[in-house]
């Protein structure tokens, strides 16, 4: 039998107030006491991994337990800006370096498919979460200039990617940006994470499955017939196979050199009108460090973020919020003119990333039916997504062409 502690990791995941945590329907009401039941699968932490996963497992005709020692959706997903992208934070030329070819074009075609499976399932879903395909701009900036960018449009073009190359003078005239280059990319989207994921919770409870907050998971093991996990208050589950989609409070044996939190910071404006057409229909980052992005909801609400630091802890700090919010603030305004006044929401948040953009998909080392699902990154809403696919077709006894790209490392 195996037997481990699963403390995973306690971090403060939001300071500051997110704007989607003050939506409708953005969380659901969970049990608060758990039954004796025993389940196919038992689902640790009810943010957008966990949702989409029990989403999958419960539509395969398996019976889930959510569980979380927080509110559901209250961990880091309500903290997510939300553009939900194809686009890698490695880009794809070099991804290839650090990978192979084969590896990184896999990865980089996989991120379409689940940006378009995510959509694609909201809308089958009927869930109310304002998803909605828009394409995505990549400004030059001081990580990759204008010739870096025609390579990585070329090499995005080569595999079938539908990517065009812009030049500085096609900039300002489509978007009035002023930048040596850009990529304009089609395959993204952006959403409200926290509706997108009660939803999903909900659609998972329709089929059967069960939520219970606050609940916290302290031990795990696995003997042939299946798994058990351990609460802090000395109760047992039982249960075939268990899935770990704790995000950045992630299991100490998924810990390895590859990835670390950094911190990272957002705001979100009042609705602003009149808008730049463009920029309802597009999501934007830039190819620099530190980096700024934006997105806008159905209002005309400006969501911003980026100035990360390397630093873990120094996003709980609230006078540097304020003094990010404004930095991030004039930095729209200065790209695009669109002043935002003074930011109605600001927030920030530890953020984990990986050495190769890539998140890790895949079994808990020393176990066969406990896995882990670690979507990092800028894009991690879409990794969460490929996480659901590879886990779901794991329990289910077949392979994902793919798992082996995002495995442990
Ligand atoms: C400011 C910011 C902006 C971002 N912007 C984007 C973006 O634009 N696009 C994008 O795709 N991604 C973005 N991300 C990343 C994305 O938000 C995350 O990848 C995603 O929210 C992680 O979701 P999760 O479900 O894995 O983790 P969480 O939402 O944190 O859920 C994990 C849950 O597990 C629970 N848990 C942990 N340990 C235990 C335990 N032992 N027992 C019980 N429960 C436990 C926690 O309480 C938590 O609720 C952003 C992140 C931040 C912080």
């Amino acid at each position: 039998m195996a037997k481990q502690k699963a403390k995973t990791r306690k971090d403060d995941l939001r300071t500051g107030t997110p704007f989607w945590v003050k939506t409708p329907h953005s969380t659901i009401a969970a049990q608060a006491s758990l039954t004796q039941d025993r389940f196919d699968v038992i689902v640790v932490g009810a943010g957008i991994s966990g949702a989409l996963v029990a989403e999958a497992l419960t539509r395969a005709g398996k019976s889930v337990l959510i569980l979380d020692r927080r509110p559901p959706v209250r961990g880091s997903t309500p903290a997510s800006t939300a553009m939900i992208q194809h686009e890698i934070d490695m880009p794809l030329t070099r991804l290839r370096k650090k990978i192979g070819k084969d590896h990184a074009d896999r990865a980089w075609l996989r991120s379409v498919r689940a940006v378009a499976d995510l959509v694609k399932l909201a809308q089958k879903q009927k869930l109310d979460c304002q998803m909605r395909p828009k394409p995505a701009l990549y400004l030059a900036g001081n990580e990759m200039g204008a010739r870096a960018l025609a390579a990585e449009a070329k090499a995005r073009t080569e595999i079938g990617l539908r990517a065009e190359y812009l030049k500085r003078a096609d900039l300002i005239a489509r978007y009035a940006m002023d930048r040596p280059a850009a990529i304009w990319s089609e395959d993204s989207a952006s959403a409200n994470p926290a509706q997108l994921t009660a939803g999903l919770l909900r659609a998972a409870l329709s089929r059967g499955g069960r939520i219970v907050s606050p609940i916290e998971i302290t031990d795990m093991a696995e003997l042939a017939s299946g798994i058990t996990l351990a609460t802090k208050k000395g109760e047992v589950l039982v249960a075939d196979h268990a899935v770990f989609c704790t995000g950045y409070e992630y299991l100490p044996q998924m810990k390895t050199k590859s990835h670390h939190v950094t911190s990272t910071w957002a705001l979100a404006s009042e609705p602003i009108s009149p808008l730049p057409a463009w920029m309802r229909d597009t999501i934007v980052w830039e190819a620099a460090d530190p980096y700024l992005y934006f997105r806008t909801d159905e209002t005309g609400r400006v969501i911003a973020g980026g100035e990360d630091e390397e630093a873990s802890e120094t996003n709980s700090d609230p006078k540097k919020l304020a003094k990010k919010a404004k930095i991030i603030a004039s930095k729209l305004r200065d790209l695009t003119g669109v002043k935002i006044g003074k930011p109605v929401y600001t927030w920030s948040a530890p953020f984990s990333v990986t050495d190769d953009g890539l998140p890790v998909i895949d079994r808990v080392p020393g176990f066969e039916r406990i896995f882990a699902v670690m979507g990092f990154g800028g894009n991690g809403i879409t990794f969460s997504m490929i996480g659901a696919q590879i886990i779901a077709a794991a329990i289910a006894g077949k392979s994902d062409p793919d798992a082996e790209i995002f495995r442990y490392r």
